[in-house]
């Protein structure tokens, strides 16, 4: 009887552990879904990496961000097959961070990878352990962006247009913002997080400051009403100049402490821990 007892209980709790981790695998990797912005503009959600975007030209498809699996990228490009055959054309990497551009390997090679032309250099600097990067691998040469741009550049799909823009220096060197001027929505990649604290890659060499900046010459610059990231849901104007206004109490708050002589360690007991890297970020920021 205690045998039967114990074959039952070891039933029932290899039936919870199987049932659990599927369901946390299930949890953790929804499939990819197309969200509808306009007839053409969709956001890329699910899978696993950051959310992205997908526009569809007169002549060809532009995809924004990459996902980081095989699955991942080969699901969106299902999803796409089911909105349009037409081709995908071009793929623009918002930024270097590997939830962005890991999947880049496995779109079709001639898809065009663009990037802002310091994007492209990040795809080289050493990871934040200081490890060297993968890209260096020659096998990886065709994914790496293999048109880049300074300032600005525009991509016509057919009739239609595409606008990349730089902004400057801030949660990377090279973020990149695409804007569709009819449906009035740029995707900003990473330039802002929700709810939880805004990433600086100081180690690649972005900049609190700048970062500020670049959001704000955005505002000046677009008339965007509609706001796509790369971790969050879309948001609105007001919600990116109460952005830019926290990042600056933040940046002020830290500029007093620093100037009463606070060392890092006291500074960071004034922040939620979630808060942490940005307030080093911008503590060195201040000091140099
Ligand atoms: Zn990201």
């Amino acid at each position: 009887m205690r045998q039967k007892g114990k074959l039952i209980f070891i039933l029932l709790f290899s039936f919870l552990i199987i049932s659990s981790s599927s369901f946390t695998q299930q949890r953790q990797t929804p499939p990819v879904k197309l969200d509808k912005l306009s007839d053409r503009l969709f956001q890329i959600l699910g899978g696993r990496g950051a959310n992205g975007g997908m526009y569809v030209g007169t002549d060809g498809v532009l995809v924004i961000d990459a996902k980081m699996t095989k699955e991942s990228v080969d699901q969106t490009i299902q999803e796409i097959k089911k909105i349009t055959d037409k081709p995908i054309k071009y793929l623009v990497d918002t930024h270097s961070d590997g939830d962005h551009i890991y999947g880049n390997r496995f779109f079709p090679e001639a898809v065009t990878i663009v990037a802002h032309e310091k994007c492209r250099e990040e795809f080289f600097h050493p990871r934040r352990d200081g490890e060297p990067s993968e890209w260096n691998n020659p096998e990886l040469a065709p994914f790496l962006p293999s048109l880049t741009y300074s300032d600005r550049m525009d991509i016509y799909l057919g009739s239609k247009k595409v606008e990349l823009w730089y902004f400057g220096v801030g949660h990377t060197k090279g973020d990149t913002v695409v804007y569709f001027p009819e449906e009035k929505t740029a995707f900003i990649g990473d330039q802002i997080f929700m709810g939880r604290a805004q990433l600086i890659h100081s180690y690649k060499g972005g900049n609190s400051f700048g970062h500020v900046k670049a959001l704000t010459k955005m505002l000046e610059t677009l008339d965007a009403e509609r706001f796509c990231s790369g971790h969050s849901d879309p948001i609105d104007r007001s919600t990116v100049k109460h952005h830019i206004e926290e990042m600056k109490k933040i940046q002020a708050k830290i500029k007093s402490l620093v100037e009463q002589g606070k060392s890092l360690e006291d500074v960071k007991k004034e922040f939620e821990e979630s808060h942490a890297r940005l307030v080093e970020a911008i503590f060195y920021e201040i000091k140099k």
